[in-house]
């Protein structure tokens, strides 16, 4: 159980939230944060970790129960993933795209007999799933995809490759999407993309280069290459030159997590900043009685409250199955620029030894960076906001 604690930001967690969250939690301070300064500098992957994740149900957080997974609400996944990033924001982003992406994607597109065949392995953590959308020519413009799928008589013929694919190089399952009909123009070249599954190993996928980041160094990132991967007819994900509608809503999930993420690093930062403000003496006093000071933690306090209810708005409206976008657009680009800052504000209250590596601030802003590019940068999200709200004036 989780008392309300004066320390925390508050947060009203609904009673099925309490358990679920409270043995995250004994997990996560038993397990992971011992480890996870060490892991951001050797970049070791916690595979260890994740597996022991799938046997919680973290692993297929949303996934029905009927295919192994643990059936909940993305309000409920969301707050995992916070909890998560308030300890180790490379575990956050595996968990957030494991989910979201590559599972997220089948959730949504996939046939019963897909869904039979990998549900049960990705939620169970057996295989990890990784997602390709990006790619070195096409990022923001997902569309301008270079990779192709042809129709052979036996399925499929896959060539191409992917960039900065999270779980690139320790994924057993991965969604790909690829164009497989031209489009009718360039203003609608979003047409003709499709999605693909495929278990590897498999001839002709290889993996390219592990990328070294700035931070979320325990989090795998790896280009993906196809040369003339066969896919059988099955392997087709969703509707044949549809997929890019499906890519918007598999990313417009994504972005709850993201958001989610964003705001459990920043507070991480603010607690460890606090805590820090009151024990180190300045002039003859903790300088947490410095209103310079107070102001900072009060402006990161706030934003980060507003970021989660931001989050939890998107989460409440994709679970009642009700259009969530703009309101993930929004948690997203907010959490996402206030996480970022918070955690900037957390190395100032520390001063010298907030730059150094010792202590844990600098790592948490070098992982709450990526928040503001993946799943959409802030500027990609800042237009479809603006979309979306000059749409309501029209
Ligand atoms: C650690 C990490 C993990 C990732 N994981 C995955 C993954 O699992 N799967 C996957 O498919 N991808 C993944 N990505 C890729 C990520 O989603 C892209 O990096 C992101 O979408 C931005 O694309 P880009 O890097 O090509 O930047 P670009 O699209 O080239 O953008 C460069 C800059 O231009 C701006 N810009 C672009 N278009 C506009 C516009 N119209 N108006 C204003 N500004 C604009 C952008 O906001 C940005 O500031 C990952 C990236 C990283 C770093």
């Amino acid at each position: 159980m989780i008392a309300d604690h004066p320390k925390e930001l508050w947060f009203e967690l609904r009673d099925e939230e309490r358990q679920i969250i409270g043995t995250l939690r004994d997990f996560l301070q038993a397990e992971v944060a011992p480890t996870a300064a060490e892991r951001d500098e050797s970049g070791a992957f916690p595979l260890e970790i994740v597996k022991q994740l799938g046997q919680m149900g973290v692993m297929g957080a949303q996934v029905p129960e009927a295919y192994g997974g643990a059936g909940l609400s993305t309000r409920i996944f969301a707050r995992i993933v916070e909890e998560i990033a308030a300890v180790d924001g490379s575990l956050a982003l595996t968990v957030a795209s494991h989910n979201s992406l590559c599972t997220g994607h089948m959730l949504i597109a996939a046939s019963e007999e897909q869904q039979q065949e990998y549900l049960p392995k990705l939620a169970s953590a057996q295989v990890l799933g990784a997602w390709g959308l990006t790619e070195p020519g096409s990022g923001s413009d997902a569309a301008a995809m270079r990779t192709k799928a042809e129709e052979t008589s036996a399925g499929w013929t896959l060539n191409g490759s992917k960039q900065f694919i999270t779980q690139g190089s320790v994924g057993g399952i991965y969604v790909v999407n690829a164009r497989t009909d031209s489009a009718p123009g360039e203003d609608k070249k979003h047409l003709g993309l499709s999605a693909f599954v495929f278990e590897t190993p498999i001839q002709g996928f290889s993996v390219g280069r592990k990328e070294k980041k700035l931070g979320l160094n325990a989090s795998d990132t790896a280009q993906i290459i196809f040369e003339d991967i066969k896919l059988p007819k099955n392997a087709l994900l969703g509707e044949r030159g549809k997929g890019f509608y499906d890519v918007m809503k598999v990313l417009e999930g994504g972005r709850v997590g993201i958001a989610a993420m964003a705001v459990g690093l920043g507070r991480a930062a603010l607690e460890f900043a606090a805590k820090y403000a009151l024990e180190r003496e300045q002039f003859g006093k903790p300088i947490a009685e410095f209103q310079g000071i107070g102001f900072k933690l009060a402006e990161m306090g706030t934003s980060l409250e507003a970021a989660r209810l931001l989050y939890l708005k998107a989460a409440d409206l994709r679970d009642a199955g009700r259009p969530f976008g703009m309101a993930a657009a929004q948690a997203k680009l907010f959490a996402s620029e206030i996480a970022v800052q918070a955690c900037d504000e957390a190395i100032q209250i520390l001063g010298g030894y907030g730059y150094i590596k010792e202590y844990p601030v600098e790592r948490y802003w070098r992982d709450a960076r990526l928040t503001r590019i993946g799943e959409g940068t802030s500027e990609i999200l800042k237009l479809i906001i603006a979309r979306n709200l000059l749409a309501q004036y029209k």
